[in-house]
Order: C-alpha cells, then structure tokens, then sequence
C-alpha cells in the first residue's frame, strides 16, 4: 500500500464488525496503536475495504446525521443561494449577523474601544443569546412572537419562525440596533 501510494486512515471500530479476517484486522490495530511503526503494519487492502461494508459504519453514518440534523436546520442546503425565505436585504443582513453572534449592540463596543455592555436588566454580559433566549427583560414579548427554544432552533431557515422573529425584533425595536 505504501508502495502504491495510497493513504490509510485506520479508525477503531469496536467489537466484532463482521468483517471478515476480523482477528488479523484487530491484531494489526492492535499493533498500530502500540507501536510508533505506523507504516509497515501487513494489512490487506481487501479487509480495509471491508470497513466500508460493515453495518455498523452504516449504523454510525446514519447516527451522525442525526445528532447534526439541529446543526443542519440553520443552513439546510450550503448548494442553496438565493433565499427561500424572500427576505428584504435589511432582514438578510440581521438573519446573518444574529446566526454570527455580531451585532451593532452587542460588538460595537470593539470599535469605539469601550467596555463589553451588560444587560440593564440583568447586569450580565449583553450577547445575542441572552437578548433572544434568556432576558427576562423580552420573555413576554418573546412569548408574543413565540418565540422558544435553542439558538439554532429560532434561527433556522423555516418561514414561519423567521417571520416571528423578525416581528419580534421590531416590537422590541431590537432590529435597528442589529
Ligand atoms: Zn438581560
């Protein structure tokens, strides 16, 4: 394989995989994992094509794109450009700034070389999570425009819930300072 040119990466799959050779598969991880040799281990290419058979890699995949299915909600398609939402370009701009976490009221401070503001109400650092998720100060407001849940989930690409929280944003007269 080193002679072929090819790149290995080995990565631990626990237990019995079904794979065949399993026993010369796990001795050779074995030895990779107690030896500084990473490059002479006797492997057949044959039982590392195998790893991409097994169910239980399938298994992980499918794992994988569960716990990322959140993550996946604030930009479902990367391919996507134009805007499925028909947002005006002022909405665009806050949308982005608010999925950043940098907004005028919450970073300006950095240009004008001040102190980080604090929440009036709170007197805790004034972020755009504390100011979407966790004031008091907007809860009934927030409870208005339902406004609920995680970051990602008041800021995913779904119509309805962008259309609340921009309505949000203007009943607190936030967006202007966005
Ligand atoms: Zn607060």
């Amino acid at each position: 394989m080193k002679e072929s040119g090819r790149t290995v990466s080995l990565m631990w799959v626990p237990s019995h995989c079904g794979i065949k050779n399993n026993e010369d598969v796990d001795k050779a991880a074995r030895m990779i994992a107690n030896s500084n040799e990473y490059e002479d281990v006797p492997l057949h290419l044959g039982d590392l094509k195998n790893f991409d058979k097994t169910k239980e890699i399938s298994d992980w995949q499918t794992l994988w794109k569960e716990t990322n299915a959140k993550l996946r909600c604030l930009k479902p398609s990367v391919n996507k450009r134009i805007s499925p939402l028909k947002l005006t370009r002022k909405e665009q701009v806050v949308l982005t700034r608010l999925r950043i976490g940098h907004t005028k009221i919450t970073h300006l401070y950095l240009l004008l070389g001040e102190q980080q503001p604090l929440c009036i109400t709170c007197q805790t650092k004034l972020t755009v999570q504390h100011i979407l998720v966790e004031c008091p100060k907007y809860e009934e407001t927030r409870r208005q425009h339902n406004i609920t849940g995680a970051m990602n989930e008041i800021l995913c690409d779904d119509r309805r819930t962008l259309s609340n929280m921009m309505t949000f944003l203007k009943a607190t007269n936030i967006i202007d300072e966005i």
